[in-house]
């Protein structure tokens, strides 16, 4: 193959590899929050459960001023049984403490009712803290992986970069010059196979057969006349080095 075919092929591979790169050093914050994504929302549920046990605790001290209030009230209508003079006077008594005890009562279940609602939510917040402590050691796994891979893709834009500036000072410019048009107005794709049937790899467009003879012989700069990426041939491997390579 020709050099100049050669060190286009590299720079399209060094290109491909910058360009990846770019896009998952752009993508990391992203990731990142992702990775926190699952642990956000389990404090949230968490948060919102805390709430909830609050609000029930706030009730239940509200309801139990009332049922001291409604509990006064019997005692002190007891009290007065003792002082009443007619029969009337001990009816009505009678009536009031009973109506009395009747709220009481009322009030009274409905405080069980807030006790055994907070034993529900106490095992919720249980629950959710689990998940909590769970999810953040989860996310502070992803984000140190997705960390190592963020240094990782540093050093191999740092030396695809390297590399691209070192390739470019052995190439000559005027094929630098046709590479980056090319490069530049098919989506950074400026060079590629021919297929063995003699097809374009990425436009698909038939190749006369002339042009796929040229191309084949992989020693000068053709471009397909659709896509006018510039064109070149990997053969077939041998028939001895297959048999060779299925020996291995
Ligand atoms: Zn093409």
């Amino acid at each position: 193959m020709s050099p100049d075919l050669d060190r286009l092929i590299r720079l399209q591979q060094l290109d491909s590899t910058i360009e990846d790169a770019r896009r998952r050093i752009a993508a990391h914050p992203r990731r990142l929050a992702e990775a926190d994504a699952r642990f956000i929302d389990a404090q949230q549920r968490l948060e919102t459960a805390r709430q909830r046990f609050k609000d029930n605790q706030e009730a239940r001290r509200g309801l139990e001023k009332d049922a001291a209030v409604f509990q006064g009230r019997v005692s002190k209508f007891k009290d007065q049984l003792s002082e009443v003079k007619t029969n009337r006077e001990y009816q009505a008594l009678q009536h009031e403490i009973e109506t009395a005890q009747r709220d009481l009562g009322a009030v009274e279940e409905t405080v069980l009712e807030q006790m055994m609602a907070a034993d529900v939510i106490a095992a919720e917040i249980k629950q959710a803290e689990s998940a909590v402590a769970t999810h953040r050691k989860e996310a502070d796994a992803e984000k140190t992986t997705l960390g190592h891979e963020l240094v990782s893709v540093e050093a191999a834009l740092m030396e695809a970069s390297r590399a691209r500036a070192s390739l470019l000072a052995r190439t000559e410019p005027r094929l630098i010059a046709l590479f980056e048009h090319v490069a530049r107005a098919r989506k950074g794709v400026a060079i590629c196979s021919a297929t063995r049937d003699g097809l374009c790899s990425v436009c698909h467009v038939r190749l006369r057969p002339q042009v796929f003879q040229l191309v084949r012989q992989n020693d000068s700069i053709i471009q397909c006349d659709s896509c006018q990426r510039i064109l070149y041939y990997v053969p077939p491997p041998a028939p001895a080095e297959s048999a060779v390579t299925h020996t291995t």
